[in-house]
């Protein structure tokens, strides 16, 4: 039987200098999920991937992988393996030779390491390609090579640093596709760096969602988007108001808030068409903006418009209060 957590994070630092770019932290990871580090640039996502990858060392605290400290160990003796940012495929190898790289490094013979690399690239969908130099290869073949090279170490884990940064957006949402299948196939944990919060909700079993340096909110996509415990996860997950009610803080998500015959009085400042959705912000008397997203339909049965004097509504029990 496999353990129920295969990567864990003790009390792990980091500080440049003056800089604290992690700071004390303390995570499980269960075995074969998927994990999105999300949070704004700076506060410590890549800093604490590339801690777990053994390319930066812990200032202190341990990395321990099915119950061993790795922290001294190189990065090809851990266990996990990283797919980079940029790719960084060798320009003059051939994508076989690219995929077959680490094993070559290590000293596996020819056969058998193309043997492996080929493997590779079937589950990849790029056999066909094996011969051909990275040049000859567009965004989305060349990101499925590095995964594939990546993976021929077969990793426990596999780390993924911004790997849809470098996409256009439709083939972003293509391959992100393809990285929660080919976990799901592998069964290993992925770990996966990104600023985008849409990227995380639609990848994650679970959020690691940071903030200047420690981890603000961990749990599954739906816990962290419905039940935001700080008014900075609700601001940074997007798709919920933060109002103020007898002087404590509450989220509210945009799509629980409705126009009604009575209800907070508040004054329309914009109207934007989203399709499914229309986008109705207000101002409150005392002066909050709240987002109404409202069912197209619905608005369109009682149009409004900027400057026109309204009432929100919404079930008390949607509200969802924020710890100060
Ligand atoms: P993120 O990935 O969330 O954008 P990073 O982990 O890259 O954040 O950086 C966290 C903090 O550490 C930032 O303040 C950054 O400037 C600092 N930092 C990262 N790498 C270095 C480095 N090599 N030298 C000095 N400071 C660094």
């Amino acid at each position: 039987m496999g353990r129920e957590y295969d990567l864990e994070l003790v009390n792990v630092s980091k500080s440049y200098g003056d800089t604290v770019a992690v700071k004390g932290l303390n995570h499980k990871f269960h075995a074969g999920s998927y994990v999105c580090f999300l949070g704004p640039s700076g506060c410590g996502k890549s800093t604490t991937l590339r801690m777990i990858a053994g390319h930066e060392d812990v200032t202190s605290g341990s990395i321990v992988l099915d119950g061993f400290d790795v922290s001294d160990l190189p990065p090809a003796k851990r266990g996990t393996a990283m797919m980079f940012q940029s790719y960084a495929l060798f320009p003059h190898l051939s994508v076989r030779d690219n995929v077959a790289f680490s094993l070559r490094m290590k000293g596996v013979d020819q056969t058998t390491r193309h043997k492996a690399a080929g493997e590779m690239l079937e589950l990849v969908d790029m056999s066909q390609y094996a011969d051909r130099l990275p040049a000859q290869l567009s965004g989305g073949q060349q990101q499925r090579v590095a995964l594939a090279r990546a993976l021929v170490t077969k990793p426990k884990v596999l780390l993924l640093d911004e790997p849809l940064s470098a996409l256009d957006p439709f083939l972003r949402i293509r391959m992100r596709a393809e990285l929660k299948k080919l976990q799901r196939e592998l069964g290993i944990t992925f770990i996966h760096v990104t600023h985008g919060q849409d990227e995380a909700l639609a990848l994650a079993d679970e959020i690691v969602l940071m903030n200047n340096a420690v981890i603000e909110q961990s749990g599954s996509a739906r816990d962290v988007f419905n039940a935001p415990r700080t008014e900075f996860v609700a601001r940074f997950m997007g798709g919920h108001n933060v109002i103020t009610l007898d002087s404590g803080k509450f989220a509210l998500r945009a799509d629980e808030v409705g126009v009604g015959p009575s209800g907070m009085p508040a004054t329309v400042t914009g109207v934007e068409y989203q399709g499914a959705h229309v986008a109705l912000n207000a101002t409150t008397q005392s002066g909050e903006d709240v987002l109404a997203l409202l069912p197209e339909a619905a608005f369109f049965a009682d149009p409004k418009n900027p400057g026109d004097a309204i009432a929100l509504t919404w079930n008390e029990g949607r509200l969802h209060r924020l710890q100060a």
